[in-house]
């Protein structure tokens, strides 16, 4: 197992991805949090069931009809940031994902995805509302569900439309 860097000594399991690994769709989050880590599957803890929901009612899709993954892939102690060099060091496994799994559409969810994959260091609150060219497809950044459980009706309102966006790319 990857012991590339700190994140190692905390973890229960690495959180790789799951879902469809031929899918058109890819969604990219944070990091794993500690249902996560427990289960060693992406977001199965609230905010994944909220983005599920999202994800279905706006998409009509399932987990067998898309792949999730994080941008780092193990559990952050105490689910804080995950730190500049723990995404640098696990960016190798993220863009072999997206190498393999050929995604038309990427959809990142917050600050970080959506950062690091765009290379900007705009927030996500500028850069949601739009479908950016990436590789030969398109990236729809979001926010993280998480920011809709705090942020109410008017975050889960718009990233209902980024999914409608994403959904009109594929
Ligand atoms: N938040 C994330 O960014 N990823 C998960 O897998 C769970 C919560």
């Amino acid at each position: 197992m990857c012991t590339r860097c700190g994140l190692a000594s905390g973890r229960a399991n690495v959180v790789f991805g799951m879902g469809n690994p031929r899918a058109q769709l890819m969604f990219v989050g944070e990091a794993p949090g500690e249902q996560e880590d427990l289960q060693g599957l992406p977001f199965v803890g609230r905010s994944g069931q909220l983005l599920d929901r999202l994800i279905l009612e706006e998409m009509g899709l399932t987990r067998r009809d898309f792949y999730i993954c994080n941008t780092v892939k193990c559990r952050p102690p105490g689910n804080r940031d995950p730190l500049p060099e723990e995404i640098e060091t696990c960016r190798p496994f993220l863009d072999q994902q997206l190498h393999l799994v050929g995604p038309k559409v990427v959809v990142t969810l917050g600050n970080f995805a959506t950062r690091l994959l765009l290379s900007t260091t705009e927030p996500i609150s500028r850069l949601r509302g739009r479908a950016y060219p990436f590789r030969s497809g398109h990236l729809v950044p979001t926010f993280h569900p998480s920011a809709a459980l705090r942020g109410g009706g008017t975050v889960v309102a718009q990233m209902r439309a980024d999914l409608v966006r994403a959904k009109e790319a594929l």
